[in-house]
């Protein structure tokens, strides 16, 4: 196994994340297997209790691990999935430690942050990197490690939650041996716009600090409005001792699938690789990123889609909606556009309160070609969103309901369709006496020792003569990730059923309902399940590019292209009785109809 060890500093946002998967997107291409473990310093034991304000949105990942969103960013550029091993924080590593020592492991020794949590760090990392992400058997060849937080000389209180890591990094480079170790620091070289100048006291205080911590840097990548001139990364090589054919400018860029491309013409394959003593590897093959991250600067018919939420202030909050809305639009070839809506600004009482804010959510929302209502937790803007719903139900919108979103259009519905005036979920009214969405915990089932229901759930298609069915190419059923307490209430399904909402999909036992389909409409869905997580670049998520192509009038083109290809796909759908996947595939039956839009023909295919 070799090594990429990523780190940052002077200033926390450069873009690490997206650094340190464009450098797995390169190796890859190179032809290597690439798997990553992100490293967040904070005790938590997992991002699962952060709020989305504050730290961005919840990852989910198919063990129901409840990630950091830079491993959405690893799962999307590599096309992985990750573990919930994979996000490794001091909450787990001291309770780890801790529970070995209440077990005796330690043998009545004086337990200490070094040698027994860095030895326990440096064990997880290598675990943790053995286990294989990309659907093929056996461990990948290089792990990409990304080091949270920031390096410099000066530090502040939030970095003292590193220094256990960093020193089990330090040891760990010199267990696995110079040639399987690199390490990339991610800098700033910021420019006075006075006279223009790009500054490298910044970087050389990051690294100094990096070197007095005992991790010496092979690789520099510097963020930077403009590629770097050759004397400046002239001074940043003699003062940060790293050659100057290992200094990189990630300038900025239209769109981030322009990063990977970024390295690539600037050869940081070339340096990785040397340093990895892996340099009788080709050149990378980046043909089909290239292709996407141009099509995606040249995209100008906007598709304007509403987001009815909560966060609606910051977009990190929503990152992996916003990426599958993102995917969905490019494979229509559709430039888009998001509208933040606050739902509690779509709620009457704010006619009265502010004015002006509710006349701008309901512009927004009735100019907006599509509407989506992500999932959220608590009863702020719970009102917004079910008018969101019923606004999009009665004008013929297309509408996604994630989740949350699902749970208010069958509040919606209840109440405006089957006149249940006080219908609920009992989240939000633990008394009312309608109660159409109700707490469902899979209880002991689940080992987060919570009531969520976490992770990878199966979805048996009901009805097949719907859109969702289609547009995941008419699979009998699909995997897809779950985290919620509430459902909708069984009791209720024939009633609602009866009056037109029909559940196309449902768990196992009939008793989960996973989609909803009002299927006179032009496109009115709903899941249960977080659809978002599994959509990657080129293999949009069904129920985001049926949103989006709804949205811009082509989902009846894309449905009928889907139904021919999907003939064609079943022609040779097995060799010797195996199942025959499309070389993109990890084996998701779900993925067929994806695989269609891999090919880089887009939806017009
Ligand atoms: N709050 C709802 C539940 O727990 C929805 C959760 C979500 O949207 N992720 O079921």
């Amino acid at each position: 196994m070799k090594y990429v060890l990523v780190t940052g500093g002077v200033v926390s946002g450069l873009g690490k994340g997206v650094t340190a998967s464009s450098i797995g997107v390169v190796l890859k291409a190179c032809g290597l297997r690439v798997t990553s473990i992100k490293i967040d310093p904070y005790l938590n034991t997992d991002a699962g209790t952060m709020s989305p304000f504050e730290h961005g949105e919840v990852f989910v990942l198919d063990d129901g691990g409840e990630a950091d969103l830079d491993l959405g960013n690893y799962e999307r550029f590599l096309d992985i999935k990750l573990t919930r091993d994979n996000n490794i924080t001091t909450g787990k590593i001291y309770q780890f430690v801790i529970n070995k020592e209440r077990k005796g492991d330690y043998l009545g020794k004086t337990v200490q942050v070094v040698p027994h949590v860095t030895d326990a760090i440096q064990e997880w990392i290598e675990r943790a990197a053995m286990i294989p992400v990309d659907g093929e058997e056996g461990p990948a060849d290089v792990c990409v490690i990304e080091l949270g937080g920031t390096i410099d000389l000066i530090f502040d209180a939030g970095d003292i939650e590193s220094m256990p890591f960093i020193e089990a990094l330090c040891q760990f480079s010199c267990r696995v041996g110079p040639g399987n170790f690199c390490l990339v620091h991610v800098s700033l070289v910021p420019v006075l716009n006075v006279v223009g100048e790009q500054k490298t006291k910044p970087t050389q205080h990051s690294v100094r600090g990096l070197r007095a911590l005992g991790l010496a840097p092979n690789v520099l990548a510097c963020r930077s409005e403009k590629p770097l001139d050759e004397n400046v990364k002239g001074k940043l090589s003699q003062f940060c001792h790293v050659p100057v054919e290992n200094i990189f400018t990630l300038y900025d860029v239209s769109n981030i699938w322009h990063v990977p491309l970024l390295l690539r013409d600037q050869k940081a394959h070339k340096a990785i690789l040397t340093k990895l003593d892996l340099l009788s590897l080709g050149e990378p093959n980046l043909r089909k990123w290239k292709d996407r991250a141009e099509l995606c600067d040249t995209l100008h018919d906007p598709v304007k889609i509403a987001i009815v939420g909560k966060y609606t202030g910051l977009s990190d909050s929503y990152l992996s909606v916003l990426k599958a809305l993102l995917h969905a639009s490019v494979a229509c070839q559709r430039k888009l556009v998001v509208e933040w809506v606050p739902a509690a600004d779509l709620e009457e009482l704010r006619a009265i309160e502010a004015p002006n804010l509710h006349g701008k959510a309901w512009n927004m929302l009735k100019g907006a070609d599509g509407i989506l209502v992500p999932g959220g937790f608590g009863d702020r803007g719970v009102q917004g969103k079910i008018i969101a719903a019923k606004y999009a139900r009665e004008n013929n919108v297309p509408f996604l309901g994630i989740c949350l979103g699902m749970q208010i259009a069958v509040i919606e519905y209840a109440r405006s369709i089957l006149k249940l005036q006080n219908a609920n979920s009992t989240e939000f009214d633990p008394d009312t006496k309608n109660p159409c969405v109700i707490f469902m915990p899979e209880g002991s089932k689940t080992h987060m020792g919570g009531t969520m229901r976490l992770g990878s759930r199966r979805t048996f298609f009901h009805v097949l003569d719907c859109k969702s069915a289609k547009l995941y190419g008419n699979v009998r059923y699909i995997d897809e990730r779950h985290r919620h307490r509430y459902e909708v209430n069984p009791g209720m399904i024939l009633e609602l059923e009866n009056a037109g909402l029909t559940f196309v999909g449902k768990d196992e036992t009939g008793r989960r309902m996973e989609i909803l389909e009002l299927l006179t409409h032009p496109y009115f869905v709903g899941v249960q399940f977080h659809p978002e997580y599994k959509s990657r670049p080129g293999k949009p998520s069904a129920p985001f590019l049926g949103l989006v192509a709804a949205s811009c009038g082509q989902l009846g083109r894309l449905l009928q292209s889907l139904s021919h290809s999907d003939m064609r796909t079943h022609k040779d759908l097995s060799i010797n009785g195996a199942p025959k996947l499309n070389p993109y595939q990890n084996g998701d039956n779900n993925k067929r109809a994806y695989g269609l839009y891999s090919n880089g023909d887009g939806v017009h295919a």
